[in-house]
């Protein structure tokens, strides 16, 4: 059975030619970068050149970039460690900072243990069903005491595009630091951090076609943040630990491939997701997409199919060789629905029955033909039964 690979939201394959560059690494290139010899000064060189290539991506300097293990730990190094270095440096007043329900885990969950901690106070702004924050709300929640403004770029389950470039220009002149997660945006949509005029800035590897356990995060020159993890002068002090060579090199390689890319990317997927819009529309009753479908990355379809339950017709969809995800968490046996899409207001009838369909450049308009196909037969039996 030829399988189709839909969740590309949720990692990607690397691409040859970044595992091409990043095998030598793995292999008879293995040198430490902080060593002097020729074997560390290799290895140096290729950290380097991947960091020049990232910041060229998203218009940044080379020094504004920091290598983490992950996306999650670039979100952390970003929220912990602005709060973290605030209260160290200016003390008293508690931090508040303005987040979004719809973020990551790895933002909300920080946020959350922030304030469970009493150490910030904390404002999630509202978001509607077209999935995407208002910047007037963002302008409505700022206090005296906000630092930190922390809002995704484009949301991993709906795929919305959130408003960047207006909450930045809400800040222009302020004190209030803007973070932004774009692990999802990456090499969907040009970012120019400059431009948009953005503080903090969080990608991962694994999401863009590079190697997993690889992130980074841009830090605006001259904002200073706490370290989260302590030891060598690693990344400006900022991230001890001998560098993820193989994978930094595939992260500077997949980041130029895909900014080269990006604009045959998103044509391709565009159409895609055109046609697997049309097909669920004309062959499947009572579905509902989530999200405004012109506000949105690409590559990503969140759709309901009213009744069903989401984790069946997942099942169902991987049995016949088709991989998509849900944004539903099984927890403790009992199924939730989607903390995104209950955060939109989605009836539960329809948040139940959420599916996540996540393209990429590989995708073809015959897996896309053969993906309809199967869905429409799936949906209709489970309908009957
Ligand atoms: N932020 C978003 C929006 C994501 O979708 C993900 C991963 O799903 C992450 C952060 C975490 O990235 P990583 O898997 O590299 O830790």
């Amino acid at each position: 059975m030829k399988r189709i690979y839909l969740d590309n939201n949720a990692t990607t394959q690397i691409l040859p030619e970044v595992l091409e560059e990043m095998l030598p690494f793995l292999g008879e290139n293995f040198g430490n970068p902080s060593s002097i010899h020729d074997f560390g000064q290799k290895a140096r060189v290729a950290v380097d050149r991947a960091r020049i290539r990232l910041a060229e991506s998203i218009g940044a300097r080379p020094d504004e970039i920091i290598f983490t293990s992950s996306g999650t730990e670039a979100d952390n190094l970003a929220v912990t460690g602005y709060i973290t270095e605030l209260i160290y440096s200016c003390g008293k007043e508690k931090p508040h900072l303005i987040s979004s329900p719809i973020e990551h885990k790895a933002v909300y969950e920080t946020c959350k243990i922030l304030a469970d901690r009493n150490l910030i106070e904390l404002t999630l702004v509202p978001v509607d069903l077209s999935g995407a924050i208002n910047p007037d709300d963002i302008k409505n929640a700022i206090r005296k005491n906000t630092k930190l403004i922390s809002v995704m770029w484009a949301n991993n389950e709906t795929g919305i595009i959130q408003p960047i470039n207006e909450i930045a220009a809400l800040l222009s002149g302020t004190s209030i630091a803007f973070h932004t997660d774009a692990v999802q945006a990456f090499g969907k949509t040009a970012i120019n951090v400059r431009k948009a005029g953005i503080d903090m800035l969080s990608v991962s590897g694994h999401k863009i076609h590079a190697a997993k356990g690889i992130g980074a995060l841009y830090l605006r020159r001259g904002l200073k943040i706490s370290p989260l993890i302590f030891g060598g002068s690693h990344e400006k002090s900022l991230r001890a630990g001998t560098e993820n060579v193989p994978g930094i090199v595939s992260l500077g390689k997949a980041a130029s491939v895909l900014t080269e890319k990006l604009e045959a990317t998103v044509k391709h997927e565009e159409n895609l997701r055109k046609k697997l819009i049309k097909g669920i529309r004309e062959n499947i009753s009572e579905i509902s997409f989530n999200g405004s479908l012109e506000n949105s990355i690409p590559n990503t379809l969140n759709v309901s199919f009213k009744g069903l339950e989401a984790e069946a017709l997942l099942a169902r969809l991987d049995m016949a060789g088709i991989a998509v995800s849900t944004g539903s968490a099984c927890s403790s046996g009992a199924n939730e629905p989607s903390r995104v899409l209950k955060a939109m207001g989605v009836h539960p009838d329809y948040a139940y029955s959420a599916l996540r369909f996540s393209m990429s450049h590989s995708n073809t308009e015959e897996e896309i033909a053969e993906t309809i196909r199967v869905l429409s037969k799936i949906v209709s039996e489970m309908r009957k039964s």
